[in-house]
């Protein structure tokens, strides 16, 4: 592995020092040294981020937000500076335009749920991409089926990169909402939220951008992407699971009635009429998952001091060396090869199914992705039952992605 960082011309990221921070890395698989390349499924997570959730179990644990005790006023004020970390990490205006969330799923079906139920009627559209995972597909077709309304579809071209022009062509007056993934979990692609925003906003339609395969490697600027709202997973982020975040410019957000009630949400409750608290609180009924809070605060922290200009510059070096190095072998066809691409490798082999593909690399200790990956459509575009898909992330080496190399290649004499 050391031989590996050696090789990677990744000046400012020290890949070994990274790796020691996340403990699960030193782990065997089948007897050999775990390669963990399924990190666009989740994300493993560092000592910091574990500490911190321990810590906070440990000595600072209350519920939030009711307690008058000094216990509970540590859990809330740590609750509230994770939010103000997310804030800062998204370069929001105000910390109340976040609202935790369980995760990017449940942050688009809120949206669909409170600002779709209100504005979208009968005959009027959703605009997506082709290139979307199930849960930016399903909660809008559900509100379609509600509303009357129709789900349209802007296509993508055969490298994995969205058709701007067919997508333009696409936002008609009855376009309500506009929502688009930031990057593909099953392609890579990067889309060009700042156009899409642009195009969308000439014609006063409001967009929602699905962050969760985007959000771990780089720092977002909702302000400068000038979108509606920005939805992600904590677990994506080398965070813990249960937690996630949606973004949503104040206004809008006042604008939508609650998403579930509860406690936390209200201002009053009585038989004959409740009230509802300011946001973010309107949409965070019941008692959050207060410690995943500040866990996703701690992996923001851990991220901003290794550094996004650094993980970048990393992960494209990883690309470009995974992306040459998978082209080389004979009978393997990448799918998802989109100029502006990032961190997944997503292939198929020649007369192997992905499973075996799966299968075969899980023995030599590699942890990748096979099937569909929650994006049925894209699958069904490439004509293709499903991919095998590697992606890295900033713990990533180049020796990894040799290992990758080599396992398909004893895959393929298996299988031949
Ligand atoms: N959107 C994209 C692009 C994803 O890759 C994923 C997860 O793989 C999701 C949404 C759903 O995220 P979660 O399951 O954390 O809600």
């Amino acid at each position: 592995m050391s031989a590996a960082n050696e090789q990677t011309p990744a000046a400012g990221l020290d890949v070994e020092r990274i790796r020691r921070d996340f403990p699960i890395l030193a782990e065997q698989s089948h007897g050999h040294p775990l390669v963990f390349l399924d990190s666009a499924a989740s994300a493993q997570k560092p000592q910091q981020v574990i500490d911190a959730m321990s810590e906070f179990y440990s000595h600072d644990y209350a519920n939030i937000h009711r307690g008058v005790y000094e216990l509970s006023q540590r859990a809330t004020d740590a609750f509230e500076a994770a939010r103000e970390k997310v804030r800062a990490f998204l370069n929001a205006g105000e910390a109340r335009e976040i609202v935790f969330v369980r995760g990017t799923t449940e942050a688009i079906n809120l949206v669909a749920m409170t600002h779709g139920r209100k504005h979208v009627g009968a005959g009027d559209e959703i605009l997506i991409t082709a290139m979307e995972h199930h849960s930016n597909i399903v909660p809008w077709q559900l509100l379609c089926e509600d509303r009357g309304a129709n789900l349209v579809v802007a296509p993508i071209d055969d490298r994995g990169a969205l058709l701007l022009d067919e997508f333009e062509k696409r936002l008609s007056p009855r376009t309500r909402m506009v929502a688009v993934t930031h990057v593909s979990n099953a392609l890579g692609s990067v889309n060009p939220v700042r156009e899409i925003t642009r195009l969308a906003h000439e014609r006063g339609v409001p967009v929602l951008v699905d962050g969760a395969q985007a959000v771990p490697h780089g720092r977002i600027d909702v302000r400068e992407l000038d979108c509606d709202f920005y939805a992600f997973s904590s677990h994506k982020l080398f965070g813990p699971t249960g937690i996630g975040v949606l973004y949503g410019r104040s206004e809008l957000l006042e604008s939508m009635p609650p998403y579930q009630g509860g406690g936390e949400m209200i201002l009053t409750v009585s038989f004959e009429k409740s009230t509802w608290a300011e946001i973010p609180h309107k949409f965070e009924a019941g008692t959050p998952d207060i410690a995943a809070a500040i866990g996703l605060g701690a992996a923001i922290d851990y991220l901003g001091e290794v550094g996004f200009d650094h993980i970048a510059v990393h992960e494209r070096d990883l690309l470009e060396y995974g992306t040459a190095l998978l082209d080389a072998i004979p009978g393997l066809r990448m799918i998802g090869t989109a100029a502006d691409k990032a961190a997944v490798l997503s292939f198929v082999l020649d007369g192997v199914h992905p499973h075996d593909v799966g299968t075969i690399l899980d023995q030599e200790g590699i942890a990748v992705r096979t099937g569909h990956h929650c994006a049925q459509p894209v699958m069904d575009r490439f004509e293709v039952p499903a991919t095998t898909r590697a992606s890295v992330a900033l713990y990533s080496t180049r020796a990894e992605l040799d290992a990758l190399a080599r396992a398909i290649l004893k895959t393929q004499e298996i299988f031949t």
